[in-house]
């Protein structure tokens, strides 16, 4: 695990600029949600944390340590889509633990790994079937336990739960928060869904535009919002 600190962070696609000095500290351990409506940039700061894409300006640090350079693969992060990109020739077993595989981790290591991340997540009944057996909540978790096995420092999460029915996201939100009260991860995670915001996060980036219009707990962004578009954004429906 690691505290992730991003210093005026900056994004142009040509002329066009997406992110603004995005400034945010948060702590070994802790839940940043980046909120905001679709086009505000959340994805693509999560790409930047995660080195898919390059900043156009400003320093990623995690862990202490200045990432700004260093590749994808080089990162102990983990990141959650919504589209759970699981290999559907291969058992559920073998998604889990095929980032291991691919590292040379010999197959007994691998098995016990596969193991813990199937408990936490409740699909250990489930390891012989292929993704195309298993229902949309099912296939996230499998997605998460890929994730976990690799014992990232750094989980990202781009809005996970968007594909699923509501009662389903419900539940999947309270794994999540599970996952973060058992493992202590530090977590990015995007989503345009206050609710989903306010209940997951430990910090709230509120975004519009680029730009952070107030970052807090939530709590405080809820009794206080710091502008018009920040109270309306809270307090409108989902
Ligand atoms: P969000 O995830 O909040 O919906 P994105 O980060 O995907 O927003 O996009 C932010 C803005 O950057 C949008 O206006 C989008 O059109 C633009 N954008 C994202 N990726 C690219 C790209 N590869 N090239 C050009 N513009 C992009
Ligand atoms: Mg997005």
């Amino acid at each position: 695990m690691a505290n992730l600190s991003l210093q005026g962070i900056r994004k142009s696609f040509g002329s066009v600029d997406v992110l603004h000095n995005i400034d945010i500290e948060l702590d070994d351990g802790g839940f940043l949600v980046l909120l905001g409506p679709s086009g505000c940039g959340k994805s693509t700061l999560l790409s930047i944390i995660a080195g898919l894409e390059p900043a156009s300006g400003g320093d990623i640090v995690i862990g202490g340590r200045r990432m700004n350079d260093v590749y994808p693969k080089d990162r102990n992060i983990a990141m959650v889509f919504q589209s759970y990109a699981l290999y559907p020739t291969m058992s559920v077993g073998r998604n889990i633990g095929f980032g291991l595989e691919m590292r040379g981790v010999g197959q007994a290591e691998r098995n016990a790994a596969i193991d813990k991340a199937a408990s936490l997540l409740q699909v250990k009944h489930l390891l012989d079937r292929k993704p195309g057996q298993l229902s949309g909540g099912q296939r996230q978790r499998v997605a998460m336990g890929r994730a976990i096995v690799r014992n990232p420092e750094l989980f990202l999460f781009d809005e996970p739960l968007s594909n699923l029915d509501a009662q389903l996201r419900v539940e999947m939100r309270t794994e999540i928060k599970r996952l973060h009260n058992t493992l202590g991860t530090t977590i990015v995670y995007v989503t345009h869904d206050q609710v989903e915001a306010m209940t997951l996060g430990t910090l709230v980036a509120v975004m519009k535009d680029g730009v952070i219009q107030q970052l807090a707990d939530p709590r405080t962004i809820y009794d206080r919002p710091a502008n018009m578009f920040v109270a309306g954004f809270i307090g409108s429906p989902s």
